[in-house]
């Protein structure tokens, strides 16, 4: 049983940027109907090349992300501070993203659809491509099992919004109808561009209080295990911040 039990952990502990890139992404999006030599076949038609990993400075890699470069840092299940550069989900290529999800604001608007949010009794707008929405559906029914957790998550700050990153010209994934911000309690509600910090080459100290409430915790670690990513782990922390990102999680 025991060894069983590791085997299991084996398979989990994969990441795509080690794993087949091919099934990784085929089983991370049912949008995405092949990988083949280095390109991905998209369901509607188009396709995308995975492309290299890049070894510029890592704020010149925000800007251009290849999807290689996507799925190139690891988003660790631990919780311990990240180190500088350390922000896995935040390389994004955005022609991926539109290809998944709509390439116009109009398009995905039209994916949208209102997610019942127990712990907070509120709907959110989400994506319903690529079983996004069903998964937030999971996160929020789950946490709503356990009556300690839900006043973490109960109130929404926003999902959908077609809009450009806070210091940026880069589609933020709130565009796509993927993420969404939560008014977390005080010690957890931190962003690093409020705490005065522009670029990823000087970042803020990293806030323990983010790590130091293990109910809080358990709150991301349902999420997780839906295949959403938390802000609170990069170095760029952003802790309000929950995203659609499962092909980080296989
Ligand atoms: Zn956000």
């Amino acid at each position: 049983m025991l060894k069983f039990g590791i085997v299991i952990l084996g398979i989990f502990s994969i990441h795509c940027a080690v794993a087949d890139v091919a099934d990784c992404l085929t089983h991370a999006y049912p949008n995405i109907t092949s990988v083949k030599n280095g390109t991905i076949y998209f369901k509607d038609g188009s396709s995308l090349a995975v492309g290299e990993v890049s070894n510029q400075p890592f704020t010149q890699r925000l800007k251009n992300a290849s999807v290689a470069d996507q799925l190139s840092q690891r988003y660790s299940l631990d919780f311990t501070p990240p180190k500088q550069y350390q922000d896995a989900g935040r390389l994004r290529n955005d022609k991926f993203f539109k290809a998944l999800y709509g390439n116009t604001k109009t398009q995905v608007q039209n994916n949208l659809v209102n997610v019942y949010w127990k712990p907070g009794n509120i709907k959110i707008r989400f994506n319903q491509q690529n079983n996004a929405s069903l998964q937030l559906q999971k996160v929020g029914d789950e946490i709503a099992q356990n009556p300690k957790l839900t006043k973490y998550v109960a109130k929404s700050l926003g999902s959908f919004n077609w809009r450009t990153i806070a210091g940026t010209n880069r589609l933020s994934s709130h565009s796509f109808g993927v993420a969404v911000d939560f008014h977390l309690p005080k010690a957890q509600h931190k962003y690093w561009r409020w705490d005065g910090c522009t670029t990823e080459d000087k970042v803020c100290p990293y806030p323990s209080s983010l790590l130091a409430d293990s109910e809080f915790l358990q709150v991301v670690k349902i999420f997780e295990k839906h295949g959403f990513i938390w802000g609170g782990k990069w170095a760029s922390y952003d802790a309000p911040h929950f995203e659609y990102r499962p092909e980080l999680l296989i």
